[in-house]
């Protein structure tokens, strides 16, 4: 039998290659990871949702205190915004969270990290650092990049991505955000409410392709509301590098073309798997354009070769990535065939007020032909919406014909960790009925949640039939009023 001098080797040190290496090792494996950069984390953690999320809550507090009026409160003359603060914030509590992806607790837990960039020489072996490192199961977990769309003028106009857009110098006066998909539009809020004019183009003929219509539209009109101008159905012709500004020219809905200027470019049009250099096409791994080809259980074409996270271009998120990651790890190490199952995977878009989904919407289900029904609740009946001053926004329930929930949208403050508890009625089967008899604190935004599959039940509860009968054996007498 073949000996290798690893259990299991992984590229990539993202949320993907971290769980499997703290993983394996913890399960006894020789692991090896690589990692290309200097530190371990990945996008997530230096260009992405940290960042993001940082940057995010600091515009938010900056709206807030240009908005004190609305509160009652003392309104406050405030300067203009110093990005380079703002900058030193974010890279502040990326090193608080980086020292939790430290080589050394790596090690601590017992697995190898190498940097460098490795290349397969064989189905079992990369070169690394003029070494060969053998194992016996890989894992691709090499994450996405920016994918820049072949537009005329782009080798000559310099742009912006999420690599660069969390340590600019100084707040750009305007901003042009090119795609219309979350990364986008998250850093559009938070620029427009930092003080940048934020136009976004947007191919496709609504924000969020993957939302329903209904929800992406009532987000995008708040947005409009916040100063944010978006041009849908656009297509970008060329642009141009003028100096101070640089011209966009789209061609928009209506056949017109128009010519956008701006400080500068967030080019935000989707990712692209980091597969180059990896020496794929040798051994070879099949792959795509929009990642790695893999099975239900994550495998390539070469059963011991796995691939996690961004790389397969499935669910692009950090708990997709971690998920996947555990799925890997019962495969490869517990060699307990497992498959990932996406159908209750959450995400949210981390804008305000927050879009939030699991499960199917209204387009998923008509694409697979799932009859459903729709039950939905307003924010601005939820009491503690109203006293968060945060009344924008609706939930959304899809149930199957059978009654039980196939899906949720949340469109509405703190809509990520509203959804969370629809995470546990999902994956649990809790029924509907469970949900509307369970006491839920009040004020809270979370009762929402109760009072959405209550809707489901009133008009059941208060029907003619059920009053019928309980005149009948009780002898209510009716309606006291009107
Ligand atoms: C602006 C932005 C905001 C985001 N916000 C969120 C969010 O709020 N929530 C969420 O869930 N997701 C968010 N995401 C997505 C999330 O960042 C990714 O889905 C996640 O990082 C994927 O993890 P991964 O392990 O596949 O890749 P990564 O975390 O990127 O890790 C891949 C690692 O592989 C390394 N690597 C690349 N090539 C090689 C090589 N040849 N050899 C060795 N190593 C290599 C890279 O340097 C990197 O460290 C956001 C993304 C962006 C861009």
């Amino acid at each position: 039998m073949a000996t290798y001098d690893y259990d299991i080797g992984i590229l990539g040190g993202g949320a993907a290659g971290l769980t499997i290496a703290s993983g394996a090792a913890q399960f006894g494996a020789k692991t090896l990871l690589i990692e290309k950069e200097k530190s371990l984390g990945g996008d997530c953690l230096h260009f992405g949702c940290v960042p993001s999320k940082t940057l995010i809550k600091t515009a938010n507090v900056y709206h807030l205190m240009k908005h004190a009026g609305r509160y009652g409160l003392p309104h406050l003359d405030l300067t203009t915004v110093d990005f380079r603060e703002v900058a030193k914030r974010i890279q502040s509590v990326i090193r608080v969270i980086e020292e939790h992806d430290s080589k050394e607790r790596f090690c601590s837990l017992g697995a190898r990290v190498e940097f460098g960039s490795a290349r397969f020489m064989d189905e079992h072996a990369v070169l690394l650092n003029g070494g060969i490192y053998s194992a016996k199961n890989w894992v691709i977990a090499t994450g996405s990049s920016p994918a820049v769309p072949p537009i005329e003028g782009i080798d000559t106009t310099p742009y912006i991505t999420n690599k660069e857009i969390f340590s600019l110098e100084s707040l750009p006066k305007s901003l042009i955000a090119i795609g219309g998909g979350p990364v986008s539009i998250e850093m559009a809020q938070a620029f427009s409410r930092l003080g940048t004019k934020v136009t976004v183009v947007e191919l496709g003929d609504q924000i969020l392709g993957a939302e329903d219509r209904d929800m992406a539209e009532q987000l995008m009109n708040i947005l409009v509301s916040g100063g944010i101008t978006f041009h849908v159905s656009s297509s970008i012709l060329r642009v141009r590098d003028l100096g101070n500004e640089k011209e966009v020219v789209v061609k928009n809905g209506g056949g017109n073309t128009v010519s956008l200027k701006a400080e500068t470019i967030l080019i935000a049009t989707g990712r692209q798997a980091n597969l180059q250099g990896l020496g794929l096409e040798d051994i070879p791994v099949g792959f795509d354009r929009k990642g790695l080809k893999v099975d239900s259980r994550l495998r390539t074409n070469h059963k011991h070769i796995f691939a996690a996270g961004d790389t397969t271009g499935a669910y692009q998120f950090t708990h997709a990535a971690g998920y996947e990651g555990g799925i890997v790890l019962s495969n490869a190490i517990l060699h307990l065939p497992r498959k990932a199952d996406y159908t209750n995977l959450p995400w949210c878009t981390f804008t305000d007020p927050e879009l939030a989904s699991i499960g199917m919407n209204e387009k998923r289900a008509a694409a697979a032909g799932i009859p459903y029904s729709v039950w939905t609740e307003e924010f601005k009946s939820n009491d503690r919406s109203l006293a968060e001053g945060e009344e924008a926004g609706r939930i959304k329930l899809l149930l199957d014909e059978r009654e039980r929930p196939i899906g949720v949208q949340i469109l509405g403050p703190h809509a990520g960790e509203l959804v969370s508890e629809w995470v546990a009625v999902m994956n649990g089967k809790v029924k509907l009925s469970t949900l509307a008899a369970a006491v839920h604190p009040y004020p809270t935004l979370g009762e929402i949640n109760k009072k959405v599959a209550g809707t489901f039940f009133s008009g059941k509860i208060f029907s003619e039939k059920v009053k019928k009968a309980l005149k009948f054996f009780f002898n209510l007498k009716g309606r006291a009023c009107g």
